[in-house]
């Protein structure tokens, strides 16, 4: 069972309405500098340019406003200026959707760039003790087709801004009540003690690697100390494997890395995650290898989703460990989560656990991820799809 709220009509809240029609640059996204240029060019004298930087920074990413007329130590002229001249708003929640064992996704809507269209995607949200971790979207859809991904069999449309990548973790807080002003809904889900969204990964829909920059930008900002300040240790960024980009990540974000690995052997990989026909196993080790900053105490973590049959057997658990060797690692087993016309099932529960000890016994953690949020489609990408067929049989039954 699983709650779901239809908020695209919700009455007009500052974080809930939808982003005005003509396009006005979006202060969320913009890095200090960017943000200080933006405001000199609409007449703040430069004396002022760095404190009202400040200010607003607090109050977008400190107190969590989605409305200038809130921000109270800046004057009312540029109070005026701000809300006229830029864009604040969060995305549009177009579905919130709550499963009984907390797990929250939200479709987001953001506004059309250009001659482009509104897109939506998804952003979902899992509790547990001690943490919650919100897992944020690249791109709207993928350019790569991994065979067991939902989103993978979605048309690309766009790459995410940075603003669009930051404001998924401002609605998440929002919503959870995250904000210094907000109290946390009735009855939700959330760590009993520290912050409610204490991690962040890159895990949502796209490839963030084929959005490097934006994504760079994204994390600056939910790092940054005077800000969101989520510590670099609990930012993790999950790559299909764009080898090329894996040490600049290292490098330039500094965050945790996380591989989709699924498969040991190029055959199967180039299968399942076909960006291995461009980036074999071999070369993408190697760039694990290197990561800067990798440490027993911070391990690359790899990802194996457990398909029955395909990719579960024990000898591939004993091939696993012979490819991780000497990368400090944590490996992630999946059990697959169906969705509608997918090819796949999942291992058998017991087959998992063998997988599993063949891995520890080599001295790897390996938890078996708890399935999270099935009776809310939990499978990246669905939520996106159902609302997709939704919007297309409302026009056909118009039509
Ligand atoms: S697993 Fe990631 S990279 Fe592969 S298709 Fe899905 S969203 Fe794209």
């Amino acid at each position: 069972m699983s709650l779901s709220i239809d908020l695209s009509s919700a009455p007009a809240r500052g974080a809930l309405r939808p982003a005005p029609a003509e396009e006005k640059p979006h202060l969320v996204g913009l890095g200090r500098e960017a943000l200080g240029d933006a405001l000199r060019a609409v007449g703040v004298p430069d004396r002022q340019v760095r404190m009202r930087v400040q200010q607003i920074w607090h109050w977008l990413y400190v107190r969590g406003v989605a409305d200038a007329s809130l921000m109270r130590n800046v004057s009312k002229d540029l109070r005026e200026i701000i809300a006229t001249r830029f864009d604040i708003s969060r995305p549009e929640i177009v579905e919130e959707q709550i499963s009984v064992d907390g797990t929250r996704k939200w479709l987001l809507r953001f506004p059309a760039r250009g001659a482009g269209r509104p897109v939506e995607v998804e952003t979902v949200y899992i509790p547990e003790e001690g943490r919650g971790t919100l897992c944020v979207s690249s791109q709207v859809g993928c350019t790569l087709t991994c065979t067991f991904c939902h989103t993978g069999t979605q048309r690309m449309v766009r790459n995410l801004t940075a603003g669009e990548i930051v404001g998924q973790v401002l609605v998440a807080r929002e919503r959870l009540g995250d904000f210094p002003a907000l109290d946390t809904p009735d009855g939700a889900i959330v760590p009993s003690e520290g912050r409610l969204v204490s991690n962040v990964v890159m895990m949502g829909m796209g490839e963030p690697l084929y959005n490097y920059d934006n994504v760079k930008e994204a994390l600056a900002i939910v790092s940054d100390g005077d800000g969101l300040a989520l510590s670099k240790r609990r930012i993790t960024l999950s790559t299909s494997g764009v080898v090329p980009m894996i040490r600049p990540t290292g490098e330039e974000m500094g965050v945790g890395l996380a591989i989709s690995l699924h498969a040991v052997r190029d055959e199967l990989r180039e299968i399942l995650v076909p960006i291995n026909r461009k980036y074999p196993l071999k070369e993408l080790m190697e760039a694990c290898r290197t990561y800067p900053g990798l440490s027993n105490a911070r391990r690359i973590t790899f990802e194996y989703v457990m398909l029955k049959g395909v990719n579960d057997s024990l000898e591939e658990a004993r091939e696993l460990v012979r490819l991780l060797k000497g990368i400090p690692a944590k490996i992630n087993l999946i059990p697959f989560n169906p969705w509608p016309g997918s090819d796949y099932e999942c291992s058998d529960w017991d087959q998992i656990e063998r997988f599993a000890a063949v891995v520890n016994e080599a001295g790897y953690a390996s938890p078996i991820r708890t399935p999270r949020g099935r009776d809310i489609f939990a499978a990246c990408g669905q939520l996106k799809s159902e609302s997709e067929r939704m919007k297309k049989t409302e026009r056909l039954a118009a039509g």
